[in-house]
Parts: structure tokens; C-alpha cells; sequence
């Protein structure tokens, strides 16, 4: 089954839940505790599964939260340095 093959209606609860129907979830690697996001897009709803990375990269190493954006160590420090040429590296040190 390809992910846009894949169609279901599934009804809300009197509290707004739904059921995110097994196929989707194991097409997804979606498993039972995993972190989720969801937000609204275009008058639509998208759910996907949590995985931090970096803004910039997508790297899942070192990561710095900076106003909810995820930045990691590298990226960081390559902005710092764009920033403060003349500093290189130093402003990560502090
Ligand atoms: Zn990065």
C-alpha cells in the first residue's frame, strides 16, 4: 500500500478523538507511545510523528531550542559565525 493509496474516514469522540487506523500507523512507524504533532494547514489537519531535528539540517544530534525552532550545535555555530566573523567560533564557548 503507498502512502497515497491510503484513504480512511475515521468520526471524532464527544472529546475530539480519533483513531489512527493500525495500517497507517505501521505504514507511518508510528508505535504506541510515540510523540505526535499535529497542526493545522490550509484548512486541514495534519498529524505527523515527533521527531526533534534541526531547523537547518534535520540532525538529530545537539539540538538547542531558540523561540520553539530546534537548532543543533553545528548549525548554531555556523550562524554565530556568519554573525560574528571576527569571533569564529567563540560565541558557542560561553
Ligand atoms: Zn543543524
Amino acid at each position: 500500500m503507498a502512502y497515497e493509496e491510503y484513504w480512511h474516514r475515521p468520526q471524532s469522540d464527544d472529546l475530539g478523538r480519533i483513531v489512527i487506523p493500525v495500517e497507517l500507523r505501521h505504514l507511518l512507524s508510528i508505535n504506541t507511545g510515540d510523540g505526535l504533532e499535529i497542526w493545522q494547514e490550509d484548512g486541514a489537519i495534519a498529524i505527523c510523528k515527533y521527531t526533534p531535528a534541526c531547523l537547518f539540517c534535520g540532525g538529530s544530534e545537539g539540538l538547542e531550542r531558540y523561540k520553539s525552532k530546534l537548532i543543533c550545535r553545528d548549525c548554531l555555530g555556523r550562524l554565530a559565525a556568519l554573525c560574528y566573523p571576527e569571533e569564529g567560533n567563540s560565541a558557542l564557548d560561553g
